[in-house]
């Protein structure tokens, strides 16, 4: 070998060992994060939390929208926006106003704050309903067979429309019915209890069944199991997703199990989702 390529071959190996060098004391820097001191006895910590590990949170707004404003349907869709993009999910309770679980369901994930994307939340989608603990009050229309509603309509024809406008203009990857049965399917084909509802042309039906098994996993019952169920009704809330294109899933709980149980399994559905989509929730909000 010519001395030439000789010192450059050594040269080239010092730059290697260089840049190894210096790999190396950053993966030490990364591993050995500086650690605050503890403090003394009695004293409050100087800095008990780092400010990287909650600024995600602080940055997440949360905002309101009424719909039907001025009318006794007048119901809040809580509009809760992450700092970073990500996927829009809408969650929906209170279609039928004597379904407890669905809307006390959704009412807790109106206080969630997500890490990306948008979480639109409609807890009370029927108010009338709910504040008449009824599934429509008398006179008015059932309003899971009446979408995409009309404006001009009568007045659970509007409030469709308006529920179907906000569909529209968020076109959430997502639409999440929160709905409750009074017997278990199980027991009784299309009684619907304990059953996740799927369109028959969705194509994310191995989703559906992770969510399903990740609610099973923590269900020992098997009468209480959940399973799919393939359909949706005319007029429906996954009727008017799919008018727009957009995914969309019932969960039916059954009223025959504690109401606790049953706003766990709508909330552990909504979790579940959401994971799968790779958004982190923080359920305590900002203290
Ligand atoms: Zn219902």
């Amino acid at each position: 070998m010519k001395p030439g390529h000789k010192a450059l071959l050594a040269g080239l190996a010092s730059l290697l060992a260089l840049a190894l060098l210096i790999t190396y004391q950053q993966q030490l820097l990364r591993f050995f994060k500086p650690v605050p001191a503890a403090a003394p006895a009695g004293e409050a910590p100087a800095n008990p939390d780092p400010p990287e590990e909650d600024s995600i949170w602080q940055k997440v707004t949360v905002g309101a929208r009424l719909l039907e404003a001025g009318t006794d349907r007048e119901t809040p869709l809580y509009i809760i926006t992450a700092p970073e993009e990500g996927p829009t999910v809408m969650v929906i309770g209170g279609v039928h106003g004597d379904e407890p679980a669905g809307y006390e369901a959704a009412q807790v994930v109106s206080t969630w704050l997500v890490d990306r994307g948008t979480l639109l939340v409609l807890p009370r989608a029927n108010a009338l309903a709910v504040a008449t603990g009824t599934r429509y009050p008398e006179g008015t229309l059932n309003l899971n067979r009446i979408f995409p509603g009309n404006a001009a309509g009568s007045p659970t024809e509007r409030l469709a429309a308006s529920i179907f406008a906000v569909m529209a203009e968020y076109r959430p990857l997502w639409v999440v019915d929160l709905h409750e049965a009074r017997v278990f399917e199980h027991l009784q084909f299309d009684a619907l209890g304990q059953t996740i509802i799927y369109p028959e042309d969705g194509e994310q039906i191995e989703l559906i069944e992770w969510i399903i098994a990740g609610m099973n996993s923590s269900i020992t019952e098997e009468m209480h199991q959940f399973q799919v169920k393939r359909g949706g009704v005319a007029g429906g809330t996954i009727y008017a997703s799919r008018l727009l294109q957009l995914e969309s899933f019932t969960v039916e709980t059954t009223q025959e199990l504690p109401l606790q149980d049953r706003i766990n399994q709508h909330l552990d559905a909504v979790r579940l989702l959401l994971s799968s989509l790779g958004v982190a929730v923080n359920e305590t909000g900002l203290e």
